[in-house]
């Protein structure tokens, strides 16, 4: 059966709150399903926050939730559904830690499985290979449990995301990318081997050397292949401390060449990145409690009101007994750039403190009710060639200020991604991630409304299409076939063909609405 080529343009072209399902389809799933012999177990009520996500705009009630304690519990549950054949319309989502924006680990009256409560085999440290160590952990795992764990041996991660709260087959499921992507690339680079089940049920050991084609196929694949329940993750010596700086710019164009060169430099920061600052009063002031000025007097009459500022976000990692020559090191650094010399701002932090310094902003908005709400997030990438037609027109044009949430902006190389992944990329060497993280008040039908927003990024993006900036969208959303084949361009036919060899019958993330379920 190869009907995966069919879309869906229609059903889940809006955010909608489901809760209506038909009783009768209910009881006959349920029923299917609680005769499987399995080691966790289902729940078929109070499922509501399987219908939630960070981005709070998509609601969709599953039939039931599983709650596995082994591979073979996510293998038999697929294979069930996989034998159902096209007698049903029930689809399977995965669900990390469920910080998806669109409802991707959703599925309207499907089942949602629920990865965080697969802990079984423990994770596990390989040290014997002192050059290449790695540590095999549960897909369900949450990056900043793997952070802890390893420190204990003295090891780390090399490549992160911005927020460590969110799982490891949830990010390699899309790319993972943070300051860290333009040196060791990506997540889906610092990954040797996956365990997989696929839409049959079947569990596939894959790498480069076997069953690559699965392997490259799930890195960066939206879920659409099959579910993740191990990987193995290449590991390197944690730091113990690090160095983090914010200097500032007027320029646009001065800021980003420094960023380029930067990311091209052999040697240079461990970590670069960097935001948009636009018409924010008192914001060096803000800055004062973690950075401090390096000349505070300069620094206090620097005045950034009504200004468009970028800022460059950049880290250094480094031991105690290394402290002295660290500090020359990043003097050097910062005597090639040619940012505002009174905004040259410095914190030291540890190792973990500053990987998990977006949880910190985390427990303040959680403590002001500001976290659980409404996220429409946009994140680009962009090709360099066009970076600065870009900034031309979004940043100070289409938007007049950053209140709504920051805004992300730093260059990677695309040599050091690796090639023939799902993830899709603008066709130059080096691109930018723009990430748009706005906020929103649920009620609010003014600008810090839902709407208000959306209708920002809809001009963003209008303006990309229309100026021909060769734009890809990371952690993408579309809701048609047309606008998912124009996302994949060349690579459409590779991942389509994927679809139909291991998920012949699309019962997948449905909510990444890629692929209409055959039935
Ligand atoms: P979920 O939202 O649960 O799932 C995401 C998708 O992956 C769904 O389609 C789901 O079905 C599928 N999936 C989940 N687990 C598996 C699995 N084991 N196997 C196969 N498919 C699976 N991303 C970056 O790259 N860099 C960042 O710096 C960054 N910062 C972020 C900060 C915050 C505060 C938030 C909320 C998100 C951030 N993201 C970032 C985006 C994040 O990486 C993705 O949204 C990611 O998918 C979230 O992981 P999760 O575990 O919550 O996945």
């Amino acid at each position: 059966i190869n009907r995966t080529n069919l879309c869906c343009d229609q059903p889940f072209a809006t955010p909608i709150s489901s809760s209506s399902s038909t009783p009768s389809s209910f009881s006959v799933i349920q029923s299917s399903l609680k005769q499987l012999n399995i080691e966790g177990y289902f729940s078929f009520k109070n499922f509501d926050h399987a219908a939630k996500d960070f981005g709070n705009r998509y609601h969709f009630l599953p039939s039931a939730v599983l709650y596995p304690k082994s591979v073979s519990d996510i293998s038999s549950t697929i294979k069930h559904v996989f034998d159902m054949g096209v007698t049903t319309d029930l689809t399977v989502a995965a669900r990390g830690h469920g910080h998806s924006l669109e409802g991707q680990a959703q599925a309207y009256q499907g089942v949602v499985i629920n990865m965080e409560s697969l802990r079984a085999p423990a994770m596990r440290f390989h040290t014997g290979n002192q050059e290449l160590p790695f540590v095999d952990v549960s897909a369900g795992e949450l990056w900043i449990n793997i952070l802890h764990e390893s420190l204990k041996l003295g090891l780390t991660p090399k490549s992160w995301t911005d927020y460590l709260h969110l799982t490891v087959g949830g990010t390699l499921s899309n790319a993972g990318i943070s300051g860290q992507a333009f040196k060791h690339g990506p997540q889906i680079n610092n990954v040797y081997q996956l365990e997989v089940v696929t839409g049959k049920g079947e569990v596939i050991t894959c790498s480069e050397e076997k069953n690559a084609d699965l392997f490259y196929g799930v890195l960066g694949g939206l879920g659409q292949f099959g579910i993740i329940t191990r990987a193995r993750i290449a590991l390197e010596p944690a730091p113990k401390k690090v160095k983090w700086i914010r200097v500032l710019y007027s320029d646009f164009s001065t800021f980003s060449y420094d960023q380029e060169h930067l990311i091209s430099s052999e040697n240079s920061f461990d970590y670069i990145e960097g935001f948009v600052i636009i018409n924010r009063t008192g914001l060096l002031n803000n800055w004062r409690s973690t950075f401090n000025p390096k000349d505070p007097l300069l620094a206090k009459e620097f005045s950034s009101e009504g200004k468009v500022l970028y800022c460059l976000e950049v880290a250094k990692y480094f031991n105690p007994e290394e402290t002295t020559k660290t500090d020359q090191n990043v003097d050097v650094l910062l005597s090639k750039l040619n940012y505002i010399q009174s905004t040259l701002f410095q914190s030291e932090v540890s190792y973990v403190d500053f990987l998990d310094r977006v949880h910190v902003s985390e427990m303040k908005l959680q403590e002001k009710g500001l976290w659980d709400i409404p996220h429409p997030w946009l994140n680009l990438l962009i090709p360099k060639s066009k970076i600065h037609d870009f900034a031309r027109e979004v940043f100070g044009k289409i938007l007049t200020d950053t209140s709504h949430g920051p805004i992300l902006i730093y260059p990677v190389n695309k040599s050091k991604w690796r090639k023939g992944t799902s993830v899709v990329t603008p066709e130059e060497d080096v691109m930018y991630l723009i990430a748009f993280l706005s906020s929103a008040m649920p009620s609010s039908t003014g600008k810090d409304g839902v709407e208000y927003i959306l209708n920002k990024n809809k001009k963003i993006l209008n303006f990309c299409r229309k100026a021909h900036i060769g734009m890809k969208q990371y952690l993408p959303h579309y809701t048609t076939q047309e606008d998912w084949k124009g996302h994949f361009g060349p690579q459409w036919e590779t991942f389509k063909r994927r679809k139909s060899t291991y998920d012949p019958l699309a019962i997948l993330a449905p909510g990444q609405r890629i692929f209409r379920r055959a039935s």
